[in-house]
C-alpha cells in the first residue's frame, strides 16, 4: 500500500487549494477524486464572483487551472471513489474502488450535491437556464421571468435574492403551503415580483440551447399544463457527501461533518473543508479558503507528531 503525509478525500475547490498548500509545503500529498476535477464548480458555464477574474471564468477552465497548479508542485491525484476509511494504528487507511491508500493526516473535501428534479431536459439545460444557485447565476436573469421550485427556506431567500434581477418569479410548490419559516413566507408575500403556483410539480423543461418553458402538472387535479419561462431555479435540498465516512467522524443532524472553528473534525488528524462540512458557505472562494485552512491545520498536526516522536525517540 502507498503511503503518503496527507490524503485529501475530493478534487473540487477546497480539496485542490488544500492540495496546492500541502504539496508546497513539501508533504507528499495525494488527492482522490471519484469523477472529474474541479467538483461542482465544473458544471457551471460562467463563474463572475470568484476574485481575479473580471470577466469571469468559465467552470472548466477554473477546474482544469487547479488540478494543474496542484501538479504543478507534487501533488499525486487519483481518479478513484474512496469507500471507506478507518484508523490503523498511527495511520489512516483509505478504502478505494481501485486499491487502498494510507497517510499520517486527512483533510475531508467530498462536498455536497444538490437534489435534481430528474425530470426530461433538466440535465442538457443546466448552466442554459436551469440552475441550482442564485448568487451564481442570478445577474444572468435581469428583467426576465422565472421560476422557482421548493417550498423551504433555500427557496423564499434564493427566491427574495433573485428579485433584485429579475421581472418575475414565480414559486412553483408541490403542496399548498409552503415550509418556510414565517418571516420569510411574509416577506415573500409582500413582494410585488413574486407569485406562487400551488399543489403543483414540473415534469420536464422544454427548450433547445436554452430554457423556453416547463409542463406543469397540478399533483391534484392531474391535469398538465406548458408553461413558459426563461429561468429554472431548482432549491429542493442538499445531501453531503458523506456516505463512506459512517461511524468515522461526527455528523450534525443533516449528515454534515462537524468541526471546530480550526476545522478539526471528531477524529485527531482528521478535517474537513468546503461545503461537506456543517456551516460551510456554499460558495466557491469560501470551499478554497477553508481548503487552505484544513491544509495549515493539517500541517501545523503533523509537526506535533514529528516533534512527539522525536521526543519519544530521545532526539530532544
Ligand atoms: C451549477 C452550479 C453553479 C455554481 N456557481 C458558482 C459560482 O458562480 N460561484 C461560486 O462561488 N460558487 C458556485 N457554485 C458553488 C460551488 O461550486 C461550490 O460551493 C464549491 O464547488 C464547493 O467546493 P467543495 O470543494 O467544497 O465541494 P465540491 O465542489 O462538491 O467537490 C467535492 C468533490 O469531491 C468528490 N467526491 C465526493 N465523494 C467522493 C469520494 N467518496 N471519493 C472521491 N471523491 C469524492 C466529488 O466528485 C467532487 O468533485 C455553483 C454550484 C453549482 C452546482
Amino acid at each position: 500500500m502507498d503511503s503518503y503525509d496527507v490524503l485529501i478525500i475530493g478534487g473540487g475547490g477546497a480539496g485542490f487549494t488544500a492540495a496546492i498548500y500541502t504539496s508546497r509545503a513539501k508533504l507528499k500529498t495525494l488527492l482522490l477524486e471519484k469523477l472529474t476535477p474541479g467538483g461542482q464548480i465544473a458544471l457551471t458555464d460562467v463563474v463572475e464572483n470568484y476574485p481575479g477574474f473580471p470577466e469571469g471564468v468559465t467552470g472548466a477552465d477554473i477546474s482544469q487551472r487547479m488540478e494543474e497548479q496542484a501538479k504543478k508542485y507534487g501533488t499525486q491525484i487519483g481518479y478513484e471513489e474512496v469507500t471507506s476509511i478507518a484508523k490503523k494504528g498511527e495511520r489512516f487507511e483509505a478504502a478505494t474502488n481501485k486499491g487502498s491508500h494510507s497517510a499520517k493526516a486527512v483533510i475531508l473535501a467530498a462536498g455536497a450535491s444538490f437534489r435534481t428534479l430528474g425530470v426530461p431536459r433538466e440535465k442538457e439545460l443546466t448552466g442554459r437556464g436551469v440552475s441550482y444557485c442564485a448568487t451564481c447565476d442570478g445577474a444572468f436573469f435581469k428583467g426576465k421571468n422565472i421560476i422557482v421550485i421548493g417550498g423551504g427556506d433555500s427557496a423564499l431567500q434564493e427566491g427574495l435574492f433573485l428579485t433584485r434581477f429579475v421581472n418575475h418569479l414565480d414559486v412553483v410548490h408541490r403542496r399548498d403551503q409552503l415550509r418556510a419559516s414565517p418571516i420569510l413566507q411574509e416577506r415573500a408575500r409582500e413582494n410585488s415580483k413574486i407569485g406562487f403556483i400551488w399543489d403543483t410539480v414540473v415534469t420536464a423543461i422544454e427548450g433547445d440551447q436554452k430554457v423556453k418553458g416547463v409542463r406543469l402538472k397540478n399533483v391534484k387535479t392531474g391535469k398538465e399544463r406548458p408553461y413558459p419561462t426563461d429561468g429554472v431555479f431548482v432549491f429542493i435540498g442538499h445531501d453531503p457527501s458523506t456516505g463512506f465516512l459512517k461511524n468515522f467522524v461526527a455528523f450534525d443532524d443533516k449528515g454534515y461533518v462537524k468541526t471546530d472553528e480550526r476545522l478539526r473534525t471528531s477524529v485527531l488528524g482528521v478535517f474537513a473543508a468546503g461545503e461537506v462540512r456543517s456551516g460551510a458557505v456554499k460558495q466557491l472562494v469560501s470551499a478554497c479558503g477553508e481548503g487552505c485552512e484544513a491544509a495549515l491545520e493539517a500541517q501545523a498536526y503533523l509537526e506535533q507528531l514529528e516533534l512527539a516522536a522525536h521526543t519519544k525517540g530521545g532526539g530532544g
